[in-house]
């Protein structure tokens, strides 16, 4: 383990251009569990229970708009949550000139609140609501404070989270902005999140240069392709290899 640490640091001293692709590990470091570890929820109105997907999804939004906020609210937004050792590293390594991007799949907004200023976010944020009729934003304290389904103080429209749910594509614009710091980067670490899970699966083909590192707290069906592999809290890991790095 202290070897692994060490072999990480080395690699971040002689890396000049690091990306950090982040899953889900990455949050429930702040105490954010993965949504999709909950029950879902109990839909009254279809008198059966709808799994976490479903209930994220596109059409469970058109059509039960009440029940999707009940489970939104409680399942998504943690407004609570602070930033981890994890968070804060990156945000270090991106202020030291080293770390180019952070391209993450949460949409909790912690890399900015912990200092990172080019982030990613392939699946939107929770932060990010908007007026689907005038266009207006709102905070995620406008969605929390709304009875059911926010509508705008302006017009009336409906509003929703600009997060990515369940059928819907992701953002070409931040794709291919991901996928351009990944094909320039010598260094991708990859935290919190299986290589083989979509998107980091097919993000990873665009990584050509030197050190691939993986950090998770489970083994992968794709650990052998990573030239560095830690099995560990993502948020130790971090904090330990940029620490040191600098002594
Ligand atoms: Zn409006």
């Amino acid at each position: 383990m202290e070897n692994q640490i060490m072999k990480l640091a080395e690699i971040l001293k002689n890396s000049q251009n690091i990306v950090f692709f982040g899953g889900a590990g990455v949050s429930t470091a702040s105490n954010i569990p993965d949504f999709r570890s909950s029950n879902g929820i109990f839909s009254k109105k279809l008198n059966r229970n709808i799994s976490p997907e479903q209930a994220v999804s596109h059409s469970f939004l058109m059509m039960h708009p009440d029940e999707f906020y009940d489970f939104y609210k409680k399942n998504l937004i943690y407004p609570d949550a602070k930033p981890n050792d994890c968070h804060y590293a990156l945000a270090k390594l991106e202020e030291m000139g080293k770390l180019k991007a952070v391209v993450t799949q949460n949409i909790d907004g912690l890399h900015q609140m912990a200092g990172s200023k080019t982030v990613y976010e392939l699946h939107g944020t929770v932060h990010k609501n908007y007026c689907t009729n005038c266009g207006k934003n709102f905070d995620a304290d406008y969605v929390l404070a709304a009875d059911g389904e926010p509508i705008c103080d302006v017009c009336g429209g409906k509003v929703r989270p600009d997060v990515v749910l369940y059928e819907e594509g992701l953002d070409q614009n931040v794709i291919q902005n991901a996928v351009k710091a990944i094909s320039a980067a010598d260094t991708l670490i990859i935290g919190g999140t299986s290589l083989v899970v979509y998107p980091a699966a097919s993000l990873v083909y665009y990584f050509k240069g030197k050190h691939l590192v993986l950090i998770n707290k489970s083994a992968t069906q794709a650990d052998s392709s990573a030239d560095l592999l830690i099995q560990d809290d993502i948020a130790k890991v971090m904090r330990q290899a940029v620490e040191a790095m600098e002594a």
